[in-house]
């Protein structure tokens, strides 16, 4: 026994990225704890509203057989989940039956961002310790994980992270793409969608620098990135790319939508009151991006996209489909200045 669980903690912190390790959470609690259902939710907190998904369960349909389900949105949790994730506290309730629920909260930095649940027919305190020990070595390897993704200064994911979350990303719209025309519902599907990303650049950064000195600067980069994180969605991913450059990819919207939500950040921008800088701008490139796109030739676009934006007065957002349409600047390009690392 001790030897099967010391294996299995290896395999809880050999994975590398949170998915493998949900499923090895998953697969060690339904090994070691008899039980019916485990499922790991989270909390995708997107500002006033509840918002909680399913990322992956596993239900135990007989002996040798189990059935596995990936992200899913909850439309109406239960109340014991919701509570779970308010209060951070462990929910358990036991039916006549016999049949027990329970749900763990999973804190990351101190902040409640999802649950265990668990149907059993009941937890000896033994399989509870045990329970508790596998959620623990979770958030423990689930904070070192996200550290690991994550800039220092602004808590921005970083730019070696970037291929890696583009291509979840475009693997998650595939699959939606085909459950959508599988089931013939296409009813949610807005006409044009696709998902975008942005290129951010602060203009004339180098000045505020040379005027007020580098803390100052690092400064207005953290309160930069606040910004960004309180007004996008928690499901866009956000990097801090190089100095002063952001990225910014977006889940699939039409282009007004994106016209208008990017628009409206550079207005918040523009007035948000930044230490010692009395004003500050920013340009924006922006590109579509398809399933089956390469990540260099997106971030080429937009950057070519971002460049025009420089070039043409600063302050400006510039579509790079537009600027071709428009033959405002060309498709083809030798070679590329941009570096994935
Ligand atoms: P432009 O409008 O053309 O973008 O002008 P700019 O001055 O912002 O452009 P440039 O890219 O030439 O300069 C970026 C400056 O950003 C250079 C450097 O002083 C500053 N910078 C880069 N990384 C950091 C950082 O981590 N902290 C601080 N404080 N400054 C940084
Ligand atoms: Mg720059
Ligand atoms: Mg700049």
């Amino acid at each position: 026994m001790q030897e099967e669980l010391l294996n299995s903690v290896i395999k809880i912190t050999k994975t590398r990225d949170v998915d493998s390790l949900e499923y090895s959470l998953i697969s060690t609690i339904q090994e070691f704890i008899g039980c019916q259902e485990v499922a790991v939710y989270k909390d995708l907190q997107i500002q006033g509203e509840l918002a909680i998904e399913r990322s992956l369960s596993l239900r135990v349909l007989t002996d040798r057989e189990y059935e596995w389900d990936e992200r899913e949105v909850v439309r109406s949790p239960e109340p014991e989940l919701v509570s779970c994730l308010q209060s951070a506290c462990i929910i358990t309730v036991q039916s006549t039956d016999g049949v027990e629920r329970r749900w763990l909260p999973i804190t990351l930095l101190e902040k409640p961002i999802g649950a265990i649940a668990i149907i059993s027919n009941g937890l000896k305190s033994s399989d509870q310790v045990l329970l508790n020990a596998f959620c623990r070595i979770f958030e423990n390897y689930l904070t070192i994980l996200h550290e690991n993704e994550r800039d220092k200064l602004t808590g921005l994911l970083n730019r070696q992270t970037f291929e890696k979350k583009l291509k979840q990303l475009m693997e998650k719209q595939v699959i939606k793409q085909h459950k959508t025309v599988w089931q013939s519902d296409l009813r949610n599907q807005h006409q044009g969608a696709t998902s975008w990303l942005a290129m951010v650049d602060i203009d004339h950064f180098k000045k505020v620098n040379d005027n007020y000195g580098h803390v100052c600067g690092d400064e207005v980069l953290l309160l930069l990135a606040q910004k960004m994180r309180q007004f996008f969605r928690s499901s866009d991913l956000l990097f801090r790319f190089g100095g002063e450059e952001f990225v910014m990819v977006f889940e699939p919207t039409d282009y007004e939508s994106i016209n208008k939500k990017l628009s409206e950040f550079m207005e918040v921008v523009r007035s948000t009151h930044f230490p010692f800088v009395k004003k500050l701008t920013i340009s924006v490139g922006m590109s579509r991006i398809s399933p089956y796109d390469f990540p260099i030739t997106v971030l080429e676009n937009a950057d070519k996209a971002l460049y025009y934006a420089k070039e043409n007065g600063r302050d400006k957002l510039c579509f790079y489909e537009e600027l071709i349409a428009n033959k405002l600047i060309e498709t083809h390009q030798e070679g590329s200045d941009i570096d994935l690392f």
